[in-house]
């Protein structure tokens, strides 16, 4: 059996009594269903930086120094420099992790329009993000994050969980050794699954491993997992996949009757209209490809970036 993926997650959504009301926020997909994936390592940087439970609130204050995380009942309460440290003394902790799922609208922290307050307390805008969550994504800018209500958005939800594998893959088989080889297997098997997301990027990295001769090893992978990474992060959409699904047919060339090729085009139609999902003309692509016995074809990280039982590609929306 696969060993479980590390992926951080803020404390309160693992059902742990940690918020300021002495409440919590579990999530049962993250607690119930990603824990079969992931080992989860749970962190309140309230708590830990001493604010006890129950605590007062504490918000995001636009001020001229910056944003800065004050109570909201004693605003002399300023906890802006704890919550950073705090962030750079768990650098060992975080540094294995190949996600991290953050608890949205929390000014410690949520990565996405938090709210921002001024001093007197009135809304200034939805531009903030959590202190923790700030430092964590400036310090490790290949991790992917998310926030936990976003995942109930089914593409947002298969962008995370994508992603998540591949840093995986990533970190386990060329970041812990690197060579020129390894990074070429690498690539191989996720060539496909790039050209889905994102096309401008699988032409950016095409010359960057054609370069590799003449490149320090090191650079071109740092060079390469910057543009992967924000390539995968594009949300694969269902122009990407057609594109995809439509190259890869292309390989049916002599192994298929006309008429099959003709009923793989017309469910490749159905999902770009957005009449199937997506696991309806990848399953048939993938049972004609089958008879290629093409090594090269098989290794494609296209066909399951995660484990299918998620159910991620099941779903109809775009
Ligand atoms: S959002 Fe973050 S700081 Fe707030 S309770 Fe949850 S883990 Fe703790």
């Amino acid at each position: 059996m696969n060993s479980k993926i590390p992926v951080g997650v803020s404390q309160c959504l693992l059902g742990e009594r940690v918020r300021f009301d002495g409440g919590h926020k579990r999530s049962r997909y993250i607690t119930d269903e990603l824990s079969q994936y992931f080992e989860f390592l749970g962190l309140c940087p309230e708590v830990a930086i001493g604010l006890g439970t129950p605590r007062q609130p504490i918000r995001l204050v636009a001020s001229e120094q910056g944003t800065q995380v004050r109570g909201t009942r004693d605003v002399s309460l300023d906890v802006t420099q704890p919550l950073a440290d705090y962030a750079k003394q768990v650098t060992a902790d975080i540094s294995p992790l190949c996600g991290y799922i953050f608890m949205q609208k929390s000014p410690s922290c949520g990565v996405f329009s938090v709210k921002r307050y001024n001093n007197e307390g009135q809304l200034v805008d939805n531009d903030g993000r959590g202190a923790f969550a700030e430092v964590i994504t400036r310090q490790f800018p290949l991790l992917p994050v998310e926030e936990a209500g976003r995942l109930n958005d089914a593409r947002l939800r298969e962008n995370f969980i994508t992603r998540v594998y591949a840093y995986h893959d990533w970190r386990t088989h060329v970041e812990s050794d690197p060579s020129a080889k390894r990074l070429l297997d690498f690539y191989s098997r996720y060539k496909y699954q790039v050209m889905a997301h994102d096309l401008a990027s699988y032409r950016k990295i095409g010359p960057v491993l054609a370069n590799l001769k003449t490149t320090p090893i090191v650079d071109a992978c740092n060079t390469f997992i910057t543009l992967f990474m924000a390539a995968l992060s594009h949300k694969v959409t269902r122009k990407g996949n057609t594109n995809t699904l439509m190259h890869l047919r292309g390989y049916l060339k002599t192994t298929t009757s006309r008429d099959e090729k003709a009923e793989l085009g017309e469910l490749i139609e159905q999902y770009r209209e957005g009449l199937v999902p997506l696991v309806v003309p990848l399953t048939l692509l993938k049972h004609h490809l089958r008879k290629i016995d093409d090594p090269y074809l098989q290794q494609q990280t296209f066909w399951s970036p995660h484990p299918e039982v998620l159910g991620l590609r099941n779903t109809n929306e775009e």
